[in-house]
């Protein structure tokens, strides 16, 4: 007979450690799930493919994505919290103990948080599959200082903080960096949006959209397509990297709890409360507003502390 957890907390990013220190903290044994390169992120979440976080409180001069992530699995860890490194393949949410099935193993928890975040998005465009990590990426601070970029021209899709940030970070390598956009006007915060408009390598190309990637063994042009004239064109480029945003990780869920048309588990206005009684949702995996470590932290704190309160009634109900 399996042991019936307390509580299991899926996704080890900034929302699943948080609300891991705050139910070890409260005496719930608390067992995590951080995941196995799932969706082609390292545990530890979004910021493991950063460089400096330099708005999380408490790190006046900024600190490393990598480190911050350490840092609060250490912190969990201190005060209790079992991590098991392994991706969860699917729930079954219909009553009460839970069942989660991940690596082949089944585990049983009273009450559940979901904060498995969300994965970088791609174009699907002809060519992409074939030249994926041969000149494609998306994630230029982890594979832009890769030999094959240097001192070429490297193109980055999408007008968003990512985008900007990777543009910025790839200046570093290439000899210039164009970025497509596909409206004429950005999302990026104005800050970001100043950083890139200065910056001499930076070219921007407003209204325009991938069509294919074309090479025979790595990246070497890109079909691109002016959409307010339908003027078809050839970009000659060494290096691609998608920051066109993200999808919530929410497939193993497979009908158990409501999701948006997006995927976005769907939680009650100010709670982490999902669909489903003693499951509870927190950080990008239901967040497509704020999406920052600092928010996502702090809707798992609120899911820790409303899990608790569930177990205690459950308590009580058992007496
Ligand atoms: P994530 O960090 O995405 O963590 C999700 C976790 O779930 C991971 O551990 C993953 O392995 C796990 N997981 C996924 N699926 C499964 C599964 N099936 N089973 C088990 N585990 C699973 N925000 C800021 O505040 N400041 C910044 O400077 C900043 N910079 C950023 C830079 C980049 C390049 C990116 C991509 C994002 C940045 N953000 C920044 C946003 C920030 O990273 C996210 O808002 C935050 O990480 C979300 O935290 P999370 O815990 O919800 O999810
Ligand atoms: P965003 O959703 O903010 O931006 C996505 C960008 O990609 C938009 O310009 C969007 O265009 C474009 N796009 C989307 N789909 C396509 C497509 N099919 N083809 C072409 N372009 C496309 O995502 P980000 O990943 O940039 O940022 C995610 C979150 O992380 C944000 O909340 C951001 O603020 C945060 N973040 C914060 C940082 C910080 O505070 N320092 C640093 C990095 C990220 P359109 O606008 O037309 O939809």
């Amino acid at each position: 007979m399996n042991t019936i957890e307390n509580i299991i907390i899926i996704g080890g990013g900034p929302a699943g450690h948080t609300a891991a220190i705050y139910a070890a903290k409260a005496l719930l044994n608390p067992l995590m799930l951080e995941g196995f390169m799932a969706w082609g992120v390292p545990p530890g979440g979004q910021l493991t493919t950063t460089t400096e976080v330099e708005n999380f409180p408490g790190f006046p001069e900024g600190v490393g994505g990598l480190e911050l992530m350490k840092r609060m699995r250490q912190q969990s860890i201190n005060h209790g919290t079992r991590i098991e490194t392994i991706t969860v393949e699917s729930v079954d949410l219909n009553k009460n103990p839970f069942k989660i099935i991940a690596g082949g193993k089944e585990y049983l928890t009273k009450s559940l948080i979901v904060a498995t975040g969300a994965t970088a998005k791609r174009l699907r465009i002809p060519g992409e599959n074939k030249l994926w990590q041969r000149g494609i990426s998306a994630c230029a601070v982890c594979d832009g200082g890769l030999p094959i970029f240097r001192e070429q021209r490297l193109v980055v899709i999408g007008g968003g903080d990512v985008a900007c940030e990777e543009a910025l970070y790839l200046t570093k390598f290439g000899s210039e960096v164009i970025m497509l956009v596909r409206r004429d006007e950005f999302r990026a915060s104005k800050a970001m949006q100043e950083r890139v408009f200065k910056h001499e390598k930076i070219t921007i190309m407003r209204n325009t959209e991938a069509l294919e990637c074309i090479g025979e063994k790595v990246l070497e042009k890109l079909k691109i397509i002016n959409n307010k004239t339908q003027e078809e064109s050839t970009l000659e480029c060494k290096g691609l990297f998608y920051a066109i945003g993200h999808q919530p990780n929410t497939e193993f869920l497979q009908g158990q709890i409501a999701v948006d048309q997006e995927g976005y588990i769907i939680t009650e206005k100010g709670s982490p409360k999902t669909s489903v009684k003693g499951v509870f949702a927190a950080g990008d995996v239901q967040d497509k507003v704020y999406r920052q470590a600092i928010t996502s932290a702090g809707v798992g704190c609120m899911a820790a502390l409303e899990a608790e309160k569930i177990l205690e009634e459950q308590r009580e109900k058992e007496k």
